[in-house]
């Protein structure tokens, strides 16, 4: 437009300055072409240079996302530690607890007795034995619960005489319930099975635990031992029409060492470990256990566990008995001075072929171990002169060709 114009107005400079015009034209474009040019690489730099911060803000917040979960969790494991912590302690100072009334009782009368006095010997020696029962039935559930809790418990799998079983633990409760005016009733479903699998010992542990507390909480009226059958699952009912549980002392009772706040059930003897134990056992059985109550009227627990019933043969074998063994006669040394073990354990051995010795103290062990070379010996830990652990101690080292396994077993 700028050199039509000019060329209008100037014809003769015209092609003079249309021919600067566009050489400035052409500058100007190269220039405006550069320009644009870095003006793209520079929005593109920045917008990179955006998606990276971008990119960098979203893994942040990941991590940080991340580290808030970890504290979480960490929390929460600290929270457990130290309840469990708690719960420990608390459990320490129960058994210190426990343990002391006793103790305490133990050793007043004890000093009681050495002063002289008043004091009539006999009840002072009835409280010092009932205490010493209590202290030993703590140790005993102490030992219980602390196995089970460790794992250390190994569970059988006996083949049970399944009424033989019960018809035992009747004949244990039945004599007890009378003897304190109480009714005992026994109720079975007619098809329970005739032989079972389980633990014996360890069933037989629960249900003890629940009559005994049924007959002891009862001042009058009945016990009743309900055992029904449904598929493989064997519920047994242990009801009773006594002192009954407090609803809030419910949920607490099967806590070591509670015992409820009813005063006709606190005013009896007992540890507060039993239904701890009997819970433990149920729940290593696979099973559970449940309790109903109402006081003055009565409780009820119910133990519900998986009896798999014995089939056929295995059912009906009778057990193996040991007879003898194979292979060379063993010689067996009993070092004992309790001349009524020695015999016992002679009278089982020497019918099974083995060669058995006797000595009644450490030193003559030692001397005979030296001379007979047996292949075992069984020791009593405690004898005059020497215990059995320092004779198990020098035949170690002595090496006198004694096979000291099973040691621990008859210590
Ligand atoms: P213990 O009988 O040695 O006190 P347990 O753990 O066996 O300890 O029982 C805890 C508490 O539960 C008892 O002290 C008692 O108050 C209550 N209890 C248990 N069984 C019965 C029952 N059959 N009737 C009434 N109370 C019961």
């Amino acid at each position: 437009m700028i050199g039509y114009e000019f060329g209008v107005l100037e014809p003769n400079a015209s092609a003079a300055v249309r021919q600067t015009l566009l050489v400035a034209f052409y500058a100007l474009f190269i220039l405006a072409a550069l320009a644009a040019w870095l003006l793209v690489l520079a929005r593109a730099g920045s917008r990179a240079a955006e998606a990276e911060t971008g990119h960098q803000t979203a893994m942040l917040l990941d991590e940080i996302a991340a580290h808030e979960r970890t504290d979480a969790a960490l929390q929460t494991a600290k929270a457990a530690a130290e309840s469990a912590n708690t719960a420990k302690s608390r459990y320490i100072v129960g058994v210190i607890h426990e343990i002391r009334a006793p103790l305490n009782a133990i050793f007043g009368y004890a000093q009681l007795l050495e002063a002289g006095g008043t004091l009539r010997p006999d009840e002072a020696i009835r409280t010092i034995r009932r205490s010493a029962a209590h202290l030993s039935n703590l140790v005993d559930g102490l030992l219980d619960i602390s196995q089970i809790e460790s794992g250390a418990l190994h569970l059988h799998r006996d083949l049970v005489d399944f009424p033989d079983f019960l018809d035992q633990l009747v004949d244990m409760f039945r004599l007890q319930a009378q003897a304190k005016g109480i009714v005992f009733k026994d109720e079975r479903a007619r098809m329970l099975p005739r032989h079972v699998h389980t633990d014996e010992k360890r069933l037989r542990q629960i249900l003890i635990n629940l009559l005994s507390n049924a007959i002891k909480y009862t001042p009058k009226g009945e016990v009743r031992l309900n055992v029904q059958r449904r598929g493989l699952v064997t519920e047994f009912t242990i009801a009773d029409t006594g002192n009954g549980i407090r609803p809030e002392d419910l949920a607490k009772i099967f806590e070591p060492f509670e015992r409820g706040h009813l005063p006709a059930s606190n005013a009896l003897p007992g540890t507060g470990l039993g239904l701890t134990i009997s819970k433990l056992l149920t729940e290593i059985l696979g099973g559970e256990i449940a309790v109903e109550s109402t006081p003055g009227q009565g409780s009820a627990f119910k133990v519900r566990l998986l009896l798999s019933e014995a089939q056929g043969a295995e059912a009906v074998a009778p057990p193996r008995r040991m007879t003898a063994y194979a292979g060379p006669r063993r010689k067996i040394l009993i070092a004992d001075d309790d001349a009524d073990h020695v015999r016992l354990v002679s009278d089982v051995l020497l019918p099974l072929g083995f060669v058995v010795l006797s000595v009644a103290d450490g030193p003559a062990c030692l001397a005979l171990a030296q001379d007979a070379a047996p292949d075992l010996i069984i020791l009593d830990i405690s004898m005059p002169f020497m215990s059995g652990l320092e004779v198990a101690g020098r035949c170690g080292r002595g090496g006198e060709g004694a096979d000291l396994d099973g040691l621990g077993q008859s210590a």
